[in-house]
């Protein structure tokens, strides 16, 4: 029942409801992801690999919980009830990780003594720690990777080794447990929000509505203004009041979203309504599994922060055997789920049909990478935006690490309109690019933005930190990237799919995302560097380390872009004139 009636910029106004909705769950979401990475490190005090490893499986899971929700929202829920679900799910994990506790204790462990140790010194390139005990010890990390010790006076007490000297932190079990439970409410909540609330949308529009695009880009437009506010007052937030205070207006932006769908004053009636069924409603019993979910997702997680890096020159074989479970389970997933699709198409569907699903499967297979690179935004770069960046804004005023997320945001919203009237104007010339090129230029656009940030990496002074507009810089290319991968992909897939598996098609993609996050999570682990305290030891040795991985993952990339548009003919053709 497509609307009909009022309109709302040219609209079905239902979208004005859905779009406050959305614009306010991803305040939420965005404004906690701004903080996570810096909550574990600083909070939490973990290493860099554990910290970026629980990150990337905390939006592997993200990313994978939508073909669940989607699937039970379909058969049982209807899609409105699933996003009234996932939203209290969500708000309540936000609201659990207001509960912290204090700030875990660092220690060094040098010759097998145990000491606590305390930051008394960041202001320059080299860290100092107190070393508390007997000796009063200074650490300072060497550009060579070893460790010295500086007596009060600052004259070298002693010169630790590699691997002589280690460091971690005493943190209470039971608020980890807490943190990593209301991660996954998060993901849970999320499976049941994120897919269904897309769907509404396309209810508005009939089949062949020329306004479905535009609606969605409308609707994209709402996900990056709702996430600007937050990743600018969460962070500012967690710095000025305290952590809580960051994820507390998370919670409450998530609220919002929920009263505005919960209490839509019937403005929705008619949409997003559970599917016609004969039998009892289910929906008391998926609560129930969901919230049974939790925990089984809890074991799943921990799994992966337990992963071991692979053994140095053990080849593919040892990088396999070194993921996680849940590393495992999610590519063998995909790797089954992607030529067994096909193979399923080759043999039922009629040749065109097979060469367009085989051309979503490329592409879904491209945009892999796209997110692997793009979703460094929370891990890494928000760890190099603290470490190597000079976050002072003109002299006049300093940004903190994690509001260094709102470029991204910011962007998209500055530049989604501009996009949308280049793409008409080159479509009304007849030179519009097709959509494999299209992804062929976001892979590129994404590994430039990298390379971008590297190149103001070699002009850094002896603080070895970049100024931020080489930051925003990365975010510009990488958001004009985004809008020529990301608003285009699901339609396509809509487009291209054989009508019987579009929803399967719709979850493969999904699962690609979080495939992608999975491997960011690897890429930022592969970008560690060592801590003490929450606090790199030597910032020169942090820069070069964030410099190679990022140089090589932004050649790898751009690289593969190049490939995807020669290949891009080929793929078009397969296409059959689906724009
Ligand atoms: N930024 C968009 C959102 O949050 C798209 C993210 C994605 O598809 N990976 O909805």
């Amino acid at each position: 029942n497509p609307a009909s009636g009022e309109t709302w910029f040219g609209h079905p106004r239902q979208l004005a409801r859905l779009f406050t909705t959305e614009a306010w769950e991803r305040f939420g979401y965005y404004g906690m992801r701004a903080l996570l990475t810096l909550y574990l490190t600083k909070h939490f005090v973990f290493g860099d690999r554990e910290a970026t490893g629980l990150y990337g499986g905390y939006t592997a899971l993200v990313y994978l919980t939508p073909l669940i929700g989607g699937y039970l929202a379909d058969q049982y829920l209807g899609s409105k009830r699933a996003v009234k679900f996932g939203a209290i799910i969500m708000a309540l994990g936000y609201l659990l990780l207001c509960f912290g506790g204090e700030t875990a204790k660092p220690y060094a462990t040098i010759a097998n003594q145990r000491y606590a140790i305390e930051v008394v010194d960041q202001a320059d390139s080299e860290v100092r720690y107190l070393v508390d005990g007997a000796n009063k010890l200074k650490i300072k990390g060497n550009d060579d990777g070893t460790v010295s010790l500086l007596a009060p006076d600052g004259s070298t007490a002693r010169t630790v080794e590699k691997g002589g000297f280690e460091s971690g932190a005493e943190r209470s079990s039971f608020y980890v447990t807490i943190m990593l439970l209301a991660l996954c409410m998060i993901s849970v909540g999320n499976g049941f929000f994120k897919p269904n609330i897309s769907t509404m949308v396309g209810e508005l529009y009939a089949q062949g509505d020329k306004r479905r695009d535009a609606g969605f880009t409308i609707f994209y437009m709402g996900i990056n203004l709702g996430s600007l506010f937050s990743q600018l007052l969460c962070p500012f937030l967690a710095v000025a009041v305290g952590w809580w205070a960051g994820f507390g207006l998370a919670a409450i932006g998530m609220l919002f979203s929920w009263v505005l769908i919960q209490f839509d004053g019937g403005k929705l009636n008619g949409y997003g309504e559970p599917p016609v069924r004969t039998g009892p409603d289910r929906a008391l019993g998926i609560y129930a599994l969901a919230l049974l979910g939790i925990p089984i997702f809890y074991l799943l997680f921990v799994n992966l922060m337990n992963a071991e890096p692979p053994v140095p020159g053990s080849g593919i074989v040892g990088y396999i055997v070194s993921l996680s479970l849940m590393g495992k389970l999610l590519f063998g997933t995909f790797l089954i789920a992607v030529p067994g699709i096909l193979i399923w198409s080759f043999v039922n569907g009629e040749r065109r049909e097979f060469q367009m699903m085989l051309a979503a499967m490329v592409l879904i297979v491209f945009n892999v990478v796209f997110w692997t690179l793009f979703e460094q935004a929370g891990s890494s770069l928000t760890l190099f935006a603290d470490r190597n960046t000079d976050l002072s804004v003109f002299g006049l005023f300093s940004i903190s690490a994690g509001q260094t997320q709102f470029f991204n945001a910011f962007f998209i919203v500055a530049l989604a309109p501009v996009m949308s009237i280049i793409w008409t104007k080159l479509a009304a010339k007849g030179i519009e690019p097709s959509i494999p090129v299209k992804f062929g230029i976001a892979l590129i656009g994404v590994g430039i933005g990298f390379l971008f940030l590297v190149w103001g990496a070699t002009m850094v002074g002896p603080t070895f930190k970049v100024a931020i507009w080489w930051l925003a810089g990365l975010y510009f290319i990488h958001s004009f990237a985004e809008l020529c991968i990301s608003p285009v992909g699901l339609s396509m897939i809509t487009k291209l799919s054989i009508a019987r598996v579009v929803g399967l098609m719709m979850g493969v993609w999904f699962l690609s995302i979080s495939v992608a996050q999975y491997v960011a999570g690897v890429v930022a682990q592969v970008a560690s560097v060592e801590t003490v305290g929450g606090q790199v030891t030597n910032l020169k040795v942090s820069l070069d380390t964030y410099a190679g991985v990022f140089w090589t993952i932004g050649l790898i990339s751009a690289g593969i872009g190049v490939v995807l548009l020669l290949i891009s003919p080929l793929i078009k053709k397969w296409m059959h004139g689906v724009q």
